[in-house]
């Protein structure tokens, strides 16, 4: 079993894949702030305060000793320091006691990966929505590439911070499906053309804050809550759809690969499914518990480098917050 750990962010999780690919279930627990966003400090408490519960569960719940792991994978980048720095120094601890190859894995690939892992997909444009991340990424001469991104903000955090300002704690993009869906059903015998909200596409790229900052003024000017969340959602899942649909035209590849905490979403999936339908192509997504941060998604990246015999010394197992998408060389298939 290769063990991976997960701390890019609010989330620490471990999780396990075994050597021939097979992914199981991973142990997690969510800093959620009191009030405001995150605070990189506390979360990092956090995660060193629940990390050996969380590990424990995970090699009790799957009869394990530490002499079935083989491999210890962690994320180093991209994310918040003090958070990655906690996974990080577990993940040498570990390496290093039970005298195994450590291997520092890129978060956003790993979101590829464990997609490919669960749907069979073998070359997807990948639209990952995220809390922190938004981008449209398609692999390319051993390299994934990046082919739009978000100029701001990601949609999760967008939707979290939207949810926020009304009363609705973190995550708030669930929340923000349920009233959406109420307002669907309220106007089930009608067509709706919505609220209308700017609109995030520039050229291959987007942006969130605009459309948050409108649907605010939205509220102010009496609009139901309900409406809002609906008309925010179909404004800001087009945009990265259109873009996600842009990629595959451009590359010509026709597959789609959701990933991200927002892919849990029924509604951005429709439209994925919808979109690629009408031009022959097909729609992949994993299940939730693979789209959210997870520790099994940075295990199976691990496992994917190890079979490149890839590894990470101590000296170079530094986290790096700003790690690219692109910066990652691609040697597996
Ligand atoms: P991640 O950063 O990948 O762990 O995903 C967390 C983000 O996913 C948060 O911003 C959540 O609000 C968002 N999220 C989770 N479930 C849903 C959902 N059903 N609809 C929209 N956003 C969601
Ligand atoms: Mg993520």
């Amino acid at each position: 079993m290769i063990l991976g750990i997960e701390s890019t962010a609010h989330t620490l999780s471990f999780g396990l894949v075994s050597e021939e690919g097979e992914a199981l279930p991973s142990s997690s627990d969510l800093y959620t702030p009191e009030e405001g966003g995150i605070h990189p400090r506390e979360a990092a408490d956090h995660h060193s305060e629940i990390a050996g519960y969380l590990l424990r569960n995970l090699m009790n719940e799957n009869s394990l000793q530490p002499s079935d792991i083989s491999a210890i994978a962690f994320s180093q980048g991209p994310g918040l320091g003090p958070c990655l720095r906690v996974g990080a120094s577990i993940a040498r601890g570990l390496s290093h006691s039970w005298d195994v190859p450590l291997v520092g894995v890129n978060h956003c690939v790993a979101h590829i990966e464990i997609g490919r892992n669960q749907t069979n997909c073998n070359d997807p444009v990948l639209l990952y929505v995220s809390g922190g991340n938004t981008q449209i990424i398609a692999r390319r001469g051993g390299r994934y590439r990046v082919l739009g991104e978000t100029l701001d903000i990601g949609i999760g955090n967008m939707l979290d911070k939207f949810a926020r300002t009304h009363g609705m704690a973190f995550p708030g993009g669930p929340k923000i499906e349920v009233l959406a869906n109420d307002w669907l059903a309220m106007n089930s015998h009608c067509t709706m053309d919505g609220i209308s909200l700017p609109y995030a596409v520039q050229g291959m790229d987007l942006s969130f804050s605009g459309v948050m900052t409108a649907a605010n003024q939205k509220i102010s000017d009496g609009h139901r809550l309900e409406e809002v969340c609906w008309s925010l959602q179909e404004h800001s899942f087009a945009a990265c759809i259109e873009v996600a649909e842009r990629a595959m035209a451009h590359t010509g590849k026709e597959q789609l690969l959701l990933g991200g905490g927002v892919a849990c979403n029924a509604r951005i999936n429709e439209m994925a499914r919808v979109m690629c339908e009408e031009r022959g192509a097909t729609s992949y997504c994993p299940p939730k518990a693979f789209c959210v941060d997870n520790g099994t998604m940075i295990a199976e990246l691990g496992r994917r480098m190890l079979s490149v015999s890839e590894s990470t010394v101590l000296e170079d197992s530094a986290v790096s917050p700003g790690l690219r998408t692109d910066q990652t060389i691609v040697r597996w298939d």
